[in-house]
């Protein structure tokens, strides 16, 4: 990869190994769908994945697997609408994985949202032709697509036939360890045609039974003249095509426009999909039109959203293409959409398009940018509050437990057997013991409100889900009389290579620390955010949860007494017990295997259980001092009695980072931000640069071809934001500055969207300038940390400092 350009990927060879990576790097998107960058003349195979998947359309398959039926919900990939593929004379039909290239380039524009190639290719006959294309996937009108297809016959003339093709004999596919299981989720409905140039598909996932609508047309154009010329259909069972030939003379540009437009019964408001999706396609302008108004969108959505850093070309590009991809998985379209964040985006079918806690790393974007994106994220969670409160009740508890794992309903959607892909071997999967996940979204509602001051929404929804949330907490919590200390048991931290104590038959650990003090932070939040009520919205939740304000002296008592286990040296235990653990031969792993972030496979595989040793796949401990402020953190400790001294968290970085192997890209996310926390430059820009490479490098040597970590996209914007320009949002809504740049930024400039107000930084080596424009109606506190003053920044004024 050259970079020329901090808005751009360039790629100026054909490479088929990392094809894979550059598909999921170069997926456009609009929040309603997803699709990868994969060549238009490709089907499924070795080299090529082309993909689309629309937020929130899932379908469930069976498979027998080791004898026992088990059931997987996938993020559906639906019928592929960028085929277009040609062939010379009587020629095979073009695939640039068969060809000979001559020359080759692709580019992902990030600025405009554009995917375009260019590339050369001689047959054996010698004939030389030049393709030219452009792709959009339109950020102003979230159910079209196009594709601009253009061919020039160098030094013959002869005919040329192209095809273009809606293929719903697509399956799942993309993730070589699911292949064991079954994933032919479409069933076929209808095919047609209309106009002279359109076709369209009709077809219905099996069980879920959502509705898809493709409709296509197609605009001829020889030397730059429109040209009607006969088109053939061909249909199959489950895919139509279309195909026309032309004579082509030497030298002359044939150019196809392809224009597609995708409804689904989900979409709200939407009668018939299929009338739908064909009236708009009849009504869709010329591809240059449709580029116009896409990219202007887009210019419109980076003036909110973008980050500019001089100094640092490969940080600029990385953090620009992690804002592109989460602007692309989540948009302002998600308003209408019924959909969670997945935790690989749309880019690929890795964890099945589930969603995890992982929008946790990424709701931080949003809210500070367009916060009715993490609104819209947020209201799937609301919609499947009656889902968890079923959960918990199911497991004996109150309130609402989510799910591990979710997919369209909200049901836990974990499974039950996973596959390592070391040894061969299915074996049992008890990660759904993750309760943490209920914490993470209670946390992503109070800091909404912290970030947004909508109350309005907290009063509807949120005061909602953070009591549930508290309930289930309070109700995963008993009280032991002979330490007079409350516990946690049965649950799993972050950290998933611990699922049991050794030996132990039951699945789940004690006292998880990173469970318990989180545990604290959600009663005292959940309760606050009760106060803050109105008198009629408190009724209501009082009856709607079924709440006794009683229920808040236990909650006081929990937040005295809930254990947290430390050692001697005061580290603090990861869970009880942790410390009984064997410690492993770091050295011996490194050197036999190389990469061993995924030393529960390792352990595995050689017949061990990773639950014997002090090895964490992530941080777990550390995860606190990511998610929590230190001084919220140092308070609860306080309260519990243990006291939170000076070096306790130097001390525990020391001793679990030697012991992660950080299996997850996420890890380094709060390494990262953990390391600066406590000034160790060096490291932490070591881990700024791990993560920055972790996708756009496929760091884990192959995740990212099955899709981009949403997650650790996410992260790398929060460590620009609270770690290197040192922002800090206090409880009293005023913003603690106190930059931190690498030595080698020149400037560090953004927007954020804080309460309502719009609030500029501009930070440079020597000098630091925060500013509201004119039109703004309110203002912001300000504090700089520095030098302990505060100000009242009004709308049009600029505070400048020295840092
Ligand atoms: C991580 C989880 C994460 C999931 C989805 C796993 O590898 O351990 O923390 O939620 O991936 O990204």
């Amino acid at each position: 990869m050259n970079s020329d350009s901090a808005w751009k990927l360039i790629y100026n060879k054909f490479s088929p190994d990392e094809e894979g990576l550059r598909e999921a790097l170069c997926t456009l998107g609009n929040g309603y769908m997803g699709t990868r960058g994969a060549a238009a003349e490709s089907f499924a195979s070795d080299v090529h994945y082309p993909g689309t998947y629309i937020s929130g359309l899932y379908n469930t398959l069976g498979t027998k697997i080791a004898g026992r039926t088990i059931y997987n919900e996938d993020m559906v990939n639906i019928p592929n609408w960028t085929y277009l593929s040609f062939r010379i004379g009587d020629g095979p039909w073009f695939l640039p994985s068969a060809a000979n290239i001559i020359a080759y380039s692709q580019e992902l524009d990030m600025k405009s949202g554009i995917l375009s190639r260019k590339m050369r290719f001689e047959t054996r006959k010698g004939y030389r032709t030049q393709i030219i294309t452009q792709r959009i996937v339109h950020m102003k009108y979230p159910h079209l697509a196009a594709i601009k297809y253009v061919i020039v016959p160098e030094n013959y003339s002869d005919h040329i036939t192209v095809r273009t093709m809606l293929d719903g004999s697509v399956q799942n596919t993309n993730v070589e360890r699911y292949r064991q299981l079954r994933s032919d989720h479409w069933e076929s409905q209808e095919l047609g045609v209309f106009a002279k140039n359109g076709i369209y598909l009709k077809m219905r996932t099996s069980r879920s039974k959502v509705e898809l609508a493709q409709a296509s047309k197609i605009r001829i154009f020889v030397a730059n003249e429109r040209r009607k010329l006969p088109i053939e259909t061909i249909t199959k069972t489950n895919r139509i095509a279309q195909e026309f030939c032309v004579h082509m003379q030497k030298g002359k540009r044939l150019c196809v426009e392809k224009i597609v437009s995708i409804y689904t019964s989900n979409d709200i408001n939407v009668g018939n999909i299929k009338d739908e999706a064909v009236n708009s396609v009849k009504q869709a302008s010329r591809f240059v039109s449709l580029l116009n108004s896409h990219r202007k969108k887009w210019e419109e959505t980076w003036k909110k959203i973008d980050i500019r850093i001089d100094g640092d070309a490969f940080s600029q590009k990385v953090i620009r293409l992690h804002l592109f991809h989460l602007f692309q998985t989540a948009s302002v379209h998600n308003m209408k959409i019924d959909a969670g964040l997945p935790a690989r985006g749309l880019h690929g079918e890795s964890y099945r398009g589930h969603i995890f806690w992982d929008a946790l790393f990424v709701y931080p974007v949003f809210y500070l940018r367009i916060p009715q994106i993490a609104k819209a994220l947020l209201r799937y969670r609301y919609r499947r509050l009656p889902q968890a409160k079923k959960y918990a009740a199911e497991n004996g508890y109150k309130g609402a437990m989510f799910p591990w794992q979710s997919g369209s309903s909200g049901r836990e959607e974990t499974q039950i057997m996973h596959l390592n892909p070391r040894s061969g071997k299915w074996g049992p999967d008890f990660s759904r013991l993750q309760r943490h996940v209920s914490f993470a979204i209670a946390h992503s509602f109070w800091q909404y409100y912290h970030f947004t001051g909508d109350m309005d929404f907290m009063s509807k929804y949120g005061a909602e889900v953070l009591v549930s949330i508290a309930q289930f907490a309070a109700s995963l919590v008993y009280f032991d009389k002979r330490d007079g200390r409350y516990h946690t048991k049965k649950v799993m931290g972050p950290d998933e290579f611990h699922e049991k104590l050794p030996g132990s038959s039951k699945p789940g650990l004690n006292d998880n620390a990173y469970t318990n003090v989180l545990i604290v932070w959600i009663l005292e939040k959940a309760e606050a955010m009760f106060h803050l009520l109105s008198s009629r919205y408190k009724e209501r939740l009082i009856e709607k949860v079924g709440l006794d304000i009683k229920e808040f002296e236990r909650w006081d008592d929990i937040k005295k007494k809930i254990k947290i286990g430390f050692n001697k040296q005061k580290i603090i235990a990861q869970f009880e017990g942790y410390f009984k653990l064997k410690e492993l031969d770091w050295d011996k792993y490194r050197k036999k295997y190389k990469n061993i972030q995924r030393m529960d496979r390792i352990l595995k595989a050689e017949g061990r259980a990773p639950d014997d040793y002090k090895v964490a796949k992530q941080a777990d401990v550390l995860m606190l001092f990511y998610v929590l402020r230190l001084d919220q953190i140092k308070e609860i400790f306080r309260n519990l009695g243990y006291g939170f001294d000076k070096k306790l968290l130097r001390r525990n970085y020391e001793y679990y980072i030697k012991r992660t192997s950080h299996g997850s890209t996420l890890s380094k996310v709060v390494h990262c931000y953990v390391s600066q926390l406590l000034g160790k430059e060096k490291e932490f820009l070591n881990w700024f640069e791990e993560v920055l490479k972790s996708d756009i490098y496929d760091t884990q040597g192959g995740t990212t071809p099955e899709g981009i970590h949403c997650g650790v996209m996410g992260g790398s914007i929060d460590i620009v934001q609270r770690g290197l320009a040192g922002l800090d949002f206090l409880d009293d809504g005023t913003i603690k500055i106190e930059p931190r740049l690498p030595r080698k930024w020149r400037r560090l400039k953004f927007r954020l969207h804080y309460r309502r107000t719009s609030v500029l930084f501009d930070i440079m080596p020597h000098s630091v300038k925060v500013s509201i424009p004119k039109h703004e109606d309110k203002g912001i506190k300000l504090m700089l940390e520095a030098k302990k003053k505060r100000y009242r920044l009004s709308a049009g004024k600029t505070v400048s400092f020295k840092p």
